[in-house]
């Protein structure tokens, strides 16, 4: 097994608030997973802190075979952590041609990408036109740009209709299939169970339950677990 990510003993305080409690875990590659938890739970929190835009309190994580630096290792990261945000008055051509300029990526890429989310037919329309789904859309085609080693998305069908949801869904499991790995977060146990292979189930920033999803819905105790918090944990 390939490792992409691994978490040892990892702690982030806010004052006297602990968001997230000693949590360990591996990210292998070729696999999706979910971090699930309700709101509040730390998921947030834990992938800020990876993606160096939280700092952590203790512990520590390393990207890849841990001989990488966190700076390096992030241009082979793609990731959607806050809402889709484009220039509105630009098409979403124009758009990915900035995102290509500012990283250093071929204009080639671009529309390689924007076929793999479905947006190839809408890529002269503005920003502005689209909806919260074809935006969502178009931030992972943007995040594939550098074609990432792992895709991390932070609840990345919130806000949407039962139609966008399913797509979102869709895509990132074709993502997967293509050899992408898969990170994400979600207060949603339908979700995980759907989309992911792996699953970290965290409740007040503390590890619950880390392993394979089927093997957590299988397990003793789970429907008690899944009825007690109807569909989110
Ligand atoms: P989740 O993503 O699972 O909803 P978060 O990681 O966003 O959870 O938050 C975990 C806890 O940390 C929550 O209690 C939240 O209010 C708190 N928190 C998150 N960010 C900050 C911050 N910048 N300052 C203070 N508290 C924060
Ligand atoms: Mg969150």
């Amino acid at each position: 097994m390939e490792p992409i990510l691994t978490i040892n003993n990892l702690t982030k305080k806010f004052g006297y608030l602990t968001a997230v409690k000693d949590l360990s875990f591996t990210i292998n590659k070729g696999n999706v997973y979910g971090i699930l938890g309700p709101n509040g739970s730390g998921k947030s929190t834990t992938l800020g802190i990876v993606l160096n835009v939280v700092n952590k309190t203790h512990g520590n994580f390393h990207w890849f075979d841990g001989n990488t630096s966190t700076h390096d290792a992030l241009k082979k990261v793609g990731a959607i952590i806050e809402r889709p945000n484009f220039y509105p008055y630009m098409t979403a051509l124009q758009n990915l041609k900035l995102v290509c300029k500012i990283k250093g990526v071929p204009y080639h890429k671009i529309d390689e990408k924007l076929e793999i989310v479905g947006l190839s037919e809408r890529k002269n329309s503005e920003f502005s036109t689209y909806s919260l789904g074809m935006k969502q859309r178009l931030a992972i085609a943007s995040a594939l740009l550098n074609d990432p080693e792992i895709l991390i998305l932070d609840e990345p069908t919130n806000g949407l209709d039962p139609q966008g949801i399913h797509q979102i869904r869709e895509i990132i499991k074709q993502i997967a299939a293509n050899g992408t790995t898969i990170l994400l977060a979600s207060h949603l146990l339908d979700e995980v169970e759907k989309v992911c292979s792996h699953v970290v189930v965290l409740r007040k920033g503390e590890k619950l339950y880390s392993g394979r999803v089927d093997e957590m819905i299988s397990s003793h105790g789970f429907f008690e677990l899944k009825s007690n918090h109807q569909n989110e944990l």
